[in-house]
């Protein structure tokens, strides 16, 4: 079958317990906005059947798709290569279809880019990130690749914490340090940027992350990874010293964006998406 035997073209998303992911909402608004017949269709794929997966969607001519946990690494051996920021990371979790060859990205980190562009140039700063996880990880090496001159990665194990601090020396080159989080944490003056990429917060309005606010101070630039609830507490105590607050919706519509633009070559309507994208999530 050639792909111009299929009426829609395709996409996706490969993972487990998929069932109800908004970012099938978010990415399908896109396509119908720009006049695309396309779909974008959830999938729940077992580790034991990724590779079939992966075969069966490039037998059929996907255009591309997404893979979330526990898929982000071990889809790497069945695609054809990877992306820089991919390969620095060692994760995927948006794979394209270019001139016939399955390619890893790592939209995460580049989504969190984009969205922190709304509000400051990361090049030349400093950053403190809490967490060594995967979405710290993706947002550290983009950060990295942007132009960051320091990093402090605060986290509390120190295996994740250092292996992440080796990498952004090793890989990039950078002023990398860890310090294990233990007790309340003062972010240090200088500092332009500060990140919650931990999971504190998730679905939880009150959980609060170990951290003097004192240190924080008008004008830092303060982020989440954690969209739901969309205003942290972090977020609410940040905004109250003064500082930029930035969501973790905004890194997710911006990953949505990438990925479209990655199998579409459209830059597609952020406002569009960022709508679908609450309204799924009833926020
Ligand atoms: P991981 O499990 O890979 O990492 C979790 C991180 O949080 C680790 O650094 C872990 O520290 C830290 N952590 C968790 N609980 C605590 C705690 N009680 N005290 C201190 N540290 C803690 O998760 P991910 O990196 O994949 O995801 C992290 C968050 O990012 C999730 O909430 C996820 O929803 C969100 N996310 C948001 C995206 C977006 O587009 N906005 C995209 C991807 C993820 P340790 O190493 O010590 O265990």
């Amino acid at each position: 079958m050639s792909e111009g035997s299929f009426l829609h073209e395709l996409t996706g998303s490969m993972s487990q317990g998929a069932a109800g992911n908004p970012t099938v909402a978010m990415v399908e608004a896109a396509f119908a906005h720009h006049g695309l017949h396309w779909r974008y269709v959830n999938m729940e794929v077992t580790p034991e059947d990724l590779g079939d997966a992966v075969r069966g969607a490039r037998a059929l001519g996907f255009r591309g798709f997404n893979c979330s946990l526990p898929h982000k690494v071990a889809v790497i051996p069945h695609l054809d290569g990877l992306g820089e920021s991919a390969a620095l990371m060692g994760a995927v979790n948006c794979v394209v279809r270019r001139d016939g060859k399955l390619i890893g990205e790592n939209t995460d980190g580049k989504g969190f880019l984009k969205s922190l562009e709304t509000a400051i140039d990361p090049k030349g700063k400093s950053v403190v990130l809490f967490g060594a996880g995967g979405a710290a990880r993706a947002i550290a090496v983009e950060l990295g690749l942007a132009g960051v001159k320091k990093f402090t990665i605060v986290n509390r194990s120190e295996a994740r914490g250092s292996s992440l601090a080796a990498l952004l020396r090793d890989k990039l080159n950078l002023d990398a340090e860890l310090v294990v989080w233990k007790g309340s944490y003062r972010v240090p003056p200088g500092t332009d940027i500060v990140i919650n990429g931990t999971s504190i917060g998730l679905y939880d309005p009150d959980a609060c992350l170990d951290l003097d606010l004192e240190s924080l101070k008008p004008g830092m630039v303060v982020a989440d990874v954690v969209f739901n609830p969309v205003r942290t507490r972090f977020l609410e105590d940040a905004s109250a010293r003064g500082c930029v607050a930035l969501d973790g919706l905004g890194m997710l519509v911006n990953q949505g964006i990438v990925g479209v633009h990655y199998w579409t070559g459209l830059v597609p309507d952020a406002e569009v998406m960022r709508r679908a994208l609450e309204s799924a999530m009833g926020v």
